[in-house]
């Protein structure tokens, strides 16, 4: 899982940002990998590393029908020469469905979960029925988060980064973030924008730093007011303002993370939540794979 690219940066041109005169820079990690976009690039790459390493010949981990992780960590293991066992929420069926068949071009093995068996599935008697068909794999939770996750997420910033303010990125569950938080340096704000509806998250984060030992020189701080709904969910005002990035900024962005994100963000410097001649990185984690799924089933046309 090597990439010999360095990441590409994109200083964003809109003239809000001139107005307010606020620098935004894009760190572009969805250009990272051709099939692995984005954070999970990053999340995955000690996790197939230590699959390895353990003599497993298999990795398995769950997701739902239009998971970026399940499509990443098919693309992880091919590269790597593992097999790969994706177990997904409701069905694997739909032959639209061009993120389970990516997958499955990639060896990946699908197997469906109902949604009842699936809230346990990290439960010993789920673990244990899926060790009974597959025989012994080396896990992955939902979404990748874990301490070699965090570890390789804790890769993304570099040396060419130290100048920026603020680190904006979008949180899932979080790992990304742990990973930014304890790579960040004294000076820099760690900034998260949930896809999440609910301020539990925060809370989560606050364990998931403390159960790793990670404390950011600043406290992070987590935006919990751009979800438009919830996980997936959306708005049309968030349909018309991707497509406005795509045109106005030559921005691509996806509906789940980035585009709340960046939604939230231009949000704030509108607001002047930041002071002029501050510096943001803003993180494109990925998630373009998405779209065609999305598209597909709200009939939209991203
Ligand atoms: C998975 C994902 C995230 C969330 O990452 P976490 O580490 O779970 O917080 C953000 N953006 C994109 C595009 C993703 O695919």
């Amino acid at each position: 899982m090597e990439s010999d690219k360095s990441p590409i940066y994109q200083p964003l041109e809109l003239p809000l940002l001139s107005e307010k005169k606020v620098h935004v820079v894009v760190k572009r990690l969805d250009l990272m990998h051709p099939g692995m976009q984005g954070n999970k690039y990053y999340k995955l790459r000690y996790n197939i590393q230590e699959a390895k390493k353990s003599r497993h010949t298999q990795v398995l981990t769950f997701g739902g029908a239009y998971s970026n992780h399940i499509h990443a960590t098919a693309m992880a293991c091919a590269e790597a020469g593992i097999q790969s066992i994706g177990i997904i929420r409701g069905e694997v069926d739909d032959p639209q469905n061009s993120t389970l068949s990516d997958a499955r071009e990639q060896g990946m093995r699908l197997y469906p979960l109902s949604r009842s068996d699936y809230r346990e599935k990290q439960s010993e008697r789920v673990l244990a029925q899926l060790r009974r068909v597959f025989g012994n794999f080396y896990l992955i939770p939902e979404g990748g988060t874990n301490a070699f996750a965090i570890r390789g997420a804790s890769e993304i910033l570099s040396h060419e980064d130290a100048s920026m303010q603020v680190i904006a990125l979008p949180v899932g569950t979080g790992g990304t973030l742990a990973g930014i938080a304890a790579s960040a340096l004294p000076h820099q704000q760690v900034l998260g924008f949930s896809a999440l509806k609910g301020d539990f998250i925060r809370k989560e984060v606050q364990q998931l730093l403390e159960a790793h030992h990670i404390n950011p020189p600043k406290p992070v701080e987590i935006q919990t007011d751009f979800h438009f709904g919830g996980y997936a969910k959306f708005t049309p005002e968030l349909i018309d303002f991707i497509k406005h990035m795509q045109v106005q900024a030559n921005l691509p962005l996806d509906p789940i993370y980035t585009g709340k994100l960046f939604f939230g963000l231009l949000e704030l410097i509108r607001k002047d939540y930041f002071p002029k001649g501050i510096k943001i990185l803003a993180l494109h984690t990925g998630g373009l794979q998405g779209i065609r799924g999305f598209n597909q089933r709200f009939g939209l046309d991203l």
